[in-house]
């Protein structure tokens, strides 16, 4: 049978069935699909390719999901380091984006989050921030998979001035892409504390109707809890659960502060959980704890947060210390293993997204988005189980190859729709620009 592309690899990591590790398997990739995932040696009779790779060293595995991105805020990145939320909020990134917002920078910090995304193994980012249009539009030319949030937010913005506005247009938004295929809308109310009850209460009736997601920061630190019961008298959960929010189409981000109760709660309403551990750590704004979550079944995806809270895109480095921390909160060393870390990077976040039919693992059927590591330089040697040297020793460097809906969009570390040299001298602009 004569197909489009066979990569044969010396480890292949589905993620589905959990655990599983193929030893010299083949991914047989035809229209943008997996077909097949076989021996090697059985894939070499069976299917001719027109593009063969070859990965001898290598793990070939799903594409991470990076479930929690501001990602045109790369440009802030390192502008303001080692201050608590509420301050690097009011104090430097609102006033920044206020001075600096625009079409051009979104665009050009899309640019440089894709760049760096793509190079770390990341293939789908879900994003929250203004001008999602340009988003939209630098996704599609660079053939990234995204869900584009819909974002809203009760102060006004150089792309919007109310949030009628912002669901206006973000409901035009949401009709021009239906038709793309790798990209959905969800809409994205940035936080309960800035986004009032009326506005809230319309959204959710269109994303029941839409049957889209809702992606929201939510009980991020202590102090967002003392501000609700402040000015509304109850815990923002037990707001949002009151308008009707709590549905499998949520996605609570950070979920720092939580009683006992409330995980129960949570749980029955088939909601889902991003964690973000190193822009909690970064913001002191608290420990999310994440064994308690995965016991009651909630489904926790990662995140990396923006580039100014992070530092980076990282989603080996978000493994890794959404394993540690847990551990080190839970107070317990089997919490978290490896393989439930890249769970969490892969199907967990499809599944939040809603995409858990289209990609986070490696089955015939579901889109070819996958990455190869390259596992035989010496940070990952000797190697016993290579999921355990994914998750705890090897760094996104080690990312050779990277294909989305079956389209190489990284050979041998080089970006195949960025053009790495025009990035630099435009982001070389922006940082005269902010610096000044
Ligand atoms: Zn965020």
């Amino acid at each position: 049978m004569h197909i489009d592309t066979i990569v044969n690899a010396r480890w292949i990591i589905p993620v589905q069935p959990d655990a599983a590790v193929f030893q010299r398997h083949s991914l047989a990739i035809d229209n943008g699909r997996i077909i097949d995932l076989l021996p090697t040696a059985d894939a070499l009779d069976r299917y001719q390719a027109t593009s063969v790779t070859d990965l001898p060293r290598h793990a070939l595995l799903p594409g991470l999901v990076n479930a929690h991105t501001h990602t045109a805020m790369t440009l802030l990145r390192g502008i303001a380091d080692d201050l608590p939320l509420m301050e690097w909020l009011n104090n430097h990134i609102w006033p920044l984006e206020q001075q600096w917002m625009s079409e051009a920078f979104v665009r050009d910090g899309t640019d440089l989050a894709i760049a760096e995304m793509i190079r770390g193994g990341t293939t789908c980012f879900n994003d929250m921030y203004f001008f999602p249009e340009v988003t939209a539009q630098q996704a599609l030319q660079h053939g990234m998979r995204a869900s584009v949030g819909l974002i809203l937010i009760d102060f006004p913005t150089v792309w919007t001035e109310n949030s009628e506005q912002y669901i206006e247009k973000g409901l035009a938004l949401h009709d021009q892409l239906r038709h793309e295929p790798l990209l959905s809308t969800p809409f994205a109310p940035h936080a309960p504390y800035t986004v009032s009850d009326q506005p809230l209460r319309r959204i959710r009736v269109i994303a029941d109707e839409l049957e889209v997601p809702i992606h929201m920061h939510v009980h991020e630190t202590a102090h967002e809890i003392d501000l609700a019961l402040e000015q509304y008298g109850q815990r923002p959960l037990q707001r949002l659960e009151k308008l009707g929010l709590l549905t499998p189409n949520f996605m609570a981000v950070h979920m720092t502060q939580i009683e006992d109760a409330e995980i129960e709660v949570f749980s029955r309403s088939g909601a889902h959980i991003v964690h973000c551990p190193e822009s909690n750590l970064k913001l002191a704004s608290g420990f999310c704890p994440v064994a308690k979550y995965l016991d009651a079944g909630i489904n926790v995806a990662l995140g990396t947060d923006g580039a100014a809270s992070n530092n980076d895109l990282d989603m080996f480095g978000e493994m890794r210390t959404a394993a540690l921390l847990a551990k080190g909160v839970a107070g317990d060393a089997s919490v978290l293993p490896a393989h439930t870390a890249l769970r969490m990077a892969t199907l967990n976040g499809a599944r939040a997204l809603g995409l858990e039919n289209e990609i986070g693992s490696l089955e015939s059927g579901k889109s070819a988005d996958c990455i190869a590591i390259d596992l035989q330089q010496l940070e990952t040697q000797p190697l016993y189980d290579p999921v355990s040297q994914i998750v705890y020793a090897a760094s996104r460097q080690q990312v050779t190859d990277v294909w989305i809906a079956g389209r190489q969009v990284l050979k041998q570390r080089q970006l195949m729709s960025i053009h790495s040299d025009d990035l630099r001298s435009r982001l070389n602009e922006w940082q005269q620009r902010l610096d000044s």
